[in-house]
């Protein structure tokens, strides 16, 4: 695959959606195999005229290779998984209605299932509901000792996967968290910028009157701020210029760290007018913050609106041109590309 690098940052032009994440392994998993084991009953209950359970282990069939379809060729977990935890549901509901309480094991894989499926709490509160549904449905068929016995092994159940899922899901967030952004500035970092950039470039081919802008921003003489003030002071300054640089931004338009002392913000559904004045609003926060102020902290920018058509690495480019502009005009300035 080709790669392009500007100023250490690559952008694969072309990149796509070839690997799976996680969640598709996991909803294709757990289709895949719901429509095998479903399968085999579909043909045991009608051999046996049993229509109704036939019929109805027949959608669920139909469902599983349904979502395992959707997730294959959409990538779109969200609604396959929600609609997978509803099949799961019905299906137990409908099997324990239909024959009774021998279906009770089902509860557990099927319960289990949910936390694969759905967010922790989600799933926690659909057990439960589905948990309060069977109990209804059992009620005058078991005894006090066995309805005990299946609440008991059934909730420890859903509280042992609920508390597993909670961990699994702290976890995988820190490890994206960590795998996106600049651990000293906790600016989004170049993986996380390239993955925004191919985001955007499919977006635009998608939807041609979306408007992005993107500002690059560079610290002017830093290597003069750390011989004089230390490393230390000069990481400090790279902190504070973050979080005054996300006072100033939308809370859905982020910046990124492209590497050293060079920022980029992206700024999305934003034309170039208003880009230009985000631009020269950000150089001057800078310029007068208090804390920046003491060290002369100043930013040279350089803004670019997407035009249709281009690279993300053209477009880097454009910006990167007007950044370096606005530095030989002399610094702590504003170009446009
Ligand atoms: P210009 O105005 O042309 O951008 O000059 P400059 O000194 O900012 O540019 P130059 O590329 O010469 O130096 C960049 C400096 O940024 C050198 C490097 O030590 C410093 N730097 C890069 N990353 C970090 C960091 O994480 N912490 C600190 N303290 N300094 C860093
Ligand atoms: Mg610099
Ligand atoms: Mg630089």
């Amino acid at each position: 695959m080709e790669l392009k690098v500007i100023q250490g940052v690559m952008v694969k032009p072309d990149q796509n959606r070839a690997s799976r994440t996680t969640e598709e392994y996991i909803i294709l998993s757990l289709s895949g195999f719901t429509a095998l084991v479903l399968f085999p009953f579909v043909v045991l209950r009608f051999f046996t005229q049993d229509w109704l359970l036939g019929i109805l282990d027949f959608i669920g069939v139909f469902c599983a290779l349904a979502v395992f379809v959707l997730v294959y060729t959409t990538h779109n977990t969200r609604v396959a998984g929600k609609i997978l935890a509803a099949i799961c549901c019905c299906v137990l509901i409908a099997t324990i209605e239909l024959k009774g309480s021998e279906q009770l094991s089902w509860c557990y894989p099927a319960l289990t299932a949910l936390f694969f499926l759905l967010l922790p709490r989600q799933a926690l509160v659909l057990s439960l509901v589905v948990l309060a549904a069977i109990g209804l449905m059992i009620l005058d068929e078991v005894t006090v000792v066995g309805a005990l016995r299946f609440y008991l092994s059934a909730i420890a159940t859903v509280l042992f996967s609920f508390v597993f899922a909670g961990r699994m899901r702290a976890q995988q967030l820190q490890l994206v968290h960590q795998a996106s952004n600049d651990p000293l500035t906790g600016a989004g970092n170049r993986r996380a910028l390239e993955q925004k950039l191919l985001d955007l470039m499919s977006l635009h081919r998608r939807h041609t009157d979306t408007v992005t802008s993107l500002i690059m921003f560079d610290i002017d003489r830093f290597k003069c701020i750390n011989d004089r003030f230390g490393h230390a002071t000069g990481d400090d300054i790279l902190v504070g210029l973050i979080q005054v640089i996300n006072q100033r931004i939308r809370t859905t338009d982020q910046v990124y760290r492209l590497g050293g002392e060079e920022f980029v913000v992206i700024a999305e559904q934003t034309p170039l007018k208003d880009a230009v004045l985000l631009a020269e609003t950000l150089r001057t926060s800078v310029e007068n913050d208090p804390v920046l102020s003491e060290y002369n902290v100043t930013v040279s920018v350089g803004t670019a609106q997407y035009a249709e058509e281009e690279t993300a690495f053209e477009w880097l480019g454009r910006a990167d041109k007007a950044m370096y502009r606005a530095k030989n005009e002399g610094r702590n300035s504003c170009c446009v590309a």
